[in-house]
């Protein structure tokens, strides 16, 4: 279809930015440009109906690490790496907390616990050992609140609480206090509702194909028949990051997930990481939602399909009979299946850099995007404003 002259000269005028990816972190960043400049001409291109990446389709943990991933993580990349990560996913939740009402986005504060059993992949006798650690480091980093003049420990053992809780197979229960849960396509809404209520626009069902570089800007080229002119181009596709730009070190990780039929008696509230994190579950309302087990078939779960998998479907059903319901419970009836795609990488550090003259990108969440992607913004920004 041939463009008129006057979709030309306002929907595909030329913009001052252009956003590829409509999940949080291209909507946070445009949220940032536009309240630092009103008068910017932004545009973010999202190729589906709806935002249709990770953003609308995780669990909604607003969580910033466990102990056995942040011990995991200081192995991996160094302390200061870790500091770093989880002081960005720590002032993220603020912001969001800061900038929405916990109506808004549904977010509780019912906080955030770690399960492990003997002889699993965490060595249980460390663990009062790495919350000691943690806490000291963490929390003059991230400036956790305090009481009496004492910081308010970041991680306690609650083992104790196992048995109330009615898991099964558990041995060892980790808790934090600062984390919380929210819906985050209420989050995505929120967020789409407050730029464009600032004038920024948003284009769904255009699909970036292509782009070029050059001394004034950068040409885009879509499924659309029109061509778009920037003056600066950001891409946010995280997982989806290969197909407009190969050699960044970017692997998509397929989340699995489920949402049982409400529990009558579901024992507990908040968020829940098992086995490093690639378990996941909490409640919503009286339902259970159950992710992960993608450790179990990495090397199918390397995809942007989002179709949902058997061998993984059929562990998270047997995770949950065997570890979080009680035992002898009835088996819930599951409402809704269905799986997203996260951006992983080497290292569990967003990259947030300039590619080409005018060509930036933000991507590699890492599975931790509903916390960090406020942060990344901010850092984006920065970087365009050079
Ligand atoms: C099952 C699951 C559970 C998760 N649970 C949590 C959690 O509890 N807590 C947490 O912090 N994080 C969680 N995550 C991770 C979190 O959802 C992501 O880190 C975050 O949503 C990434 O946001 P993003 O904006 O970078 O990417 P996305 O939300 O993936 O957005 C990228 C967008 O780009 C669009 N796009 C792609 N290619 C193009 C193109 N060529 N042209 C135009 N548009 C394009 C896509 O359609 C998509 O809308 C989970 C992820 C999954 C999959």
């Amino acid at each position: 279809m041939a463009i008129s002259v006057w979709e030309k000269e306002t929907y595909y005028a030329p913009k001052d930015v252009v956003i590829v990816g409509c999940g949080f972190v291209g909507l946070w960043t445009a949220y940032e440009l536009i309240n630092k400049n009103p008068k910017l001409n932004i545009t973010i291109l999202e190729r589906g109906v709806i935002p249709s990446g990770a953003s609308t389709r995780n669990a909604g943990f607003s969580c910033f690490g466990s102990v056995s991933e942040l011990i995991y993580d200081v192995q991996l990349m160094g302390e200061a790496n870790m500091l770093e990560t989880v002081k960005m996913r720590y002032d993220g939740l603020q912001k969001i907390q800061n900038v929405f009402g916990k109506e808004e986005i549904d977010y509780d504060q019912f906080g955030g616990y770690e399960l492990f059993e003997d002889g699993g992949a965490y060595d249980i006798s460390k663990l009062d050992t790495d919350i000691a650690y943690l806490n000291k480091v963490l929390a003059p980093v991230l400036g956790t609140p305090k009481k009496n003049g004492k910081y308010v420990p970041i991680y306690t053992n609650e083992s104790k609480q196992i048995k109330k809780l009615g898991f099964q197979n558990i041995n060892a229960l980790a808790y934090s206090p600062f984390e919380g849960q929210l819906n985050s396509a209420k989050l995505v809404l929120a967020l789409q509702k407050a730029v464009q209520g600032k004038g920024v626009q948003i284009l769904f069902n255009t699909e970036v194909k292509k782009f070029k570089s050059h001394k004034k800007g950068v040409t885009i080229k879509t499924n659309l028949e029109a061509v778009l002119e920037t003056k600066q181009l950001l891409i946010c596709t995280n997982g989806f990051v290969k197909q407009l730009l190969p050699e960044l070190d970017v692997v998509p990780a397929r989340g699995q997930v489920f949402v049982t039929e409400p529990i009558p008696n579901l024992k507990f509230k908040g968020t829940f990481h098992f086995d490093e994190g690639f378990y996941y579950f909490r409640n919503l309302g009286k339902r259970l939602l159950l992710g992960g087990a993608r450790n179990k078939d990495f090397k199918n779960e390397k995809t942007t399909s989002l179709e949902t998998s058997k061998l993984i479907q059929k562990t998270l059903e047997e995770f949950m009979m065997k570890r979080i319901l009680p035992k002898g419970a009835k088996k819930p009836k599951i409402e809704l299946r269905w799986s997203g795609t996260m951006g992983m990488g080497k290292i569990k550090k967003p990259i947030i850099q300039q590619l080409q003259p005018n060509v930036y990108c933000a991507v590699r969440m890492s599975g931790m995007g509903v916390a960090i992607a406020p942060i990344v913004a901010q850092k984006a920004v920065e970087l365009m404003r050079g």
